[in-house]
């Protein structure tokens, strides 16, 4: 948790905590105590960013199985980059001296399906705000969904999710200058993973992880 945690370091201690929580058992990362809260009232020190999907069952900490002052999470929708939520990493990196950023995708997200259903029936949805979440989506997954499409729709939906991701750590890694330098000059990794509903485990996009 002290500044200064590498991202090799951070990494290992998603895996172990997601392992944890995949499996039901009870780690220390869900212990709330008293003395921990007081020590983060001064400050945090977040070992991982992760900006993960607004999807009601993907609670970032508890499927990392971490507490408060952990991890510095940002969630929206379809986990997309815009540049609030490039400034959010950016913050986090900057201020705490954070070095690994996971973008963390998830099965059956309704934010891939309305995107999917998007290319397919391009005037289905009336409301400028949900629309520009797609809009942000639709680009990296496009050629991905007709080159699936034959595969069956679950087939298309996977595709579609890890493109996004694959697209969401493409825009963090080359859509700021602060990110671009850290990653330079000062061991920051930007990575990507989807969580899955079925099995309560986080798989990592990028094996080796790029040091
Ligand atoms: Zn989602």
């Amino acid at each position: 948790m002290s500044r200064g945690v590498s991202a090799i370091a951070a990494l290992a201690r998603l895996r172990d905590g997601n392992a944890r929580f995949a499996t039901n058992a009870r780690g220390t990362g869900t212990l709330i105590t008293a003395a921990r809260r007081a020590k983060l009232t001064a400050a945090q020190e977040p070992f991982a960013i992760v900006l993960g999907c607004s999807d009601s069952r993907v609670p970032v900490e508890l499927v990392f199985n971490q507490g408060p002052g952990d991890l510095f999470v940002i969630r929206v929708a379809g986990n997309i980059v815009a540049p609030s939520l490039i400034g959010s990493v950016e913050f986090a990196a900057d201020r705490f001296g954070t070095r690994l950023v996971v973008v963390l995708g998830h099965s059956s997200c309704g934010a891939i399906a309305a995107t999917i259903e998007e290319l397919h029936r391009p005037t289905s949805n009336p409301s400028p705000n949900q629309r520009a979440i797609v809009d942000l989506i639709r680009p990296g997954v496009e050629k991905i969904v007709a080159k699936y499409e034959s595969e069956g729709a679950l087939a298309v939906e996977h595709a579609a999710m890890t493109a996004n991701v694959r697209n969401s750590v493409d825009q963090l890694r080359h859509g700021s200058a602060v990110i671009e330098n850290l990653i330079a000059n000062d061991g920051l990794v930007v990575t990507g993973a989807w969580y899955s509903l079925d099995t309560g485990k986080v798989e990592f996009l990028e094996r080796p992880l790029p040091a």
